[in-house]
């Protein structure tokens, strides 16, 4: 069984791990460094990116995480996730920072209190034909990105959502909330071929 890990230090670390357990991986909660070497692949879940980047750095996690990122293991960030796992933040809190890696600008809660949480049906075709039923909840907007990294899925007026680089996954949706099984698949598939 592929031995994969949530982030546990803040956000929907259950569902994450209720859908990777479902699809037969072994998931292991991460909290602490040895954690962290126990498992092959990570999962950063939605929350709030400002409290997991804090807690990352009281529980000596910050290092630790970029580390793993930059030697090449699979993460798969979903919403606080996607920020955590983004190489710049134009709106921090409180000097915020990200473990980094995609080489993308992220904007959070990009869609402001007006339109604080929406659902729509994405079309993605890396995870096949059928659309991905979304949902947005003070979702974060992909800027800009860099020319190595995929766009996987925009809006209707061209804004991304979700995007890969290398062994690192991004959505500013949340499938593990909706049953939709096919990004975490994804997402062992690239832990399997690491
Ligand atoms: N707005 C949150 C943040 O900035 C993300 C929200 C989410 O993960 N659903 O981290």
């Amino acid at each position: 069984r592929l031995r994969v890990g949530v982030l546990a230090l803040q956000g929907d670390v259950r569902e994450h791990a209720r859908v990777l357990d479902g699809l037969g991986a072994e998931v292991t909660l991460v909290r602490r460094p040895d954690e962290l070497a126990m498992v092959d692949g990570l999962v950063l879940p939605g929350g709030e990116s400002s409290v997991i980047d804090k807690l990352s750095r009281a529980f000596g996690m910050q290092h630790p995480l970029r580390e793993a990122i930059a030697g090449g293991m699979p993460v798969y960030g979903t919403c606080a996730g996607l920020i955590l796992l983004a190489d710049r933040i134009t709106d921090g809190i409180d000097g915020q920072e990200t473990f980094g890696g995609i080489d993308v600008v992220v904007r959070r809660n990009a869609f402001g209190s007006q339109v604080d949480s929406f659902e729509t049906d994405l079309d993605v075709p890396a995870v096949g034909e059928a659309p991905v039923h979304a949902v947005f909840i003070r979702a974060p907007l992909v800027e800009s990105a860099g020319e190595g990294v995929e766009q996987l899925a925009t809006l209707d007026d061209g804004r991304i959502v979700a995007v890969r680089q290398g062994s690192l996954l991004g959505t500013s949706f949340h499938p593990e909330m909706t049953g939709e099984l096919r990004f975490h698949e994804l997402f062992l598939d690239m832990v399997r071929a690491a």
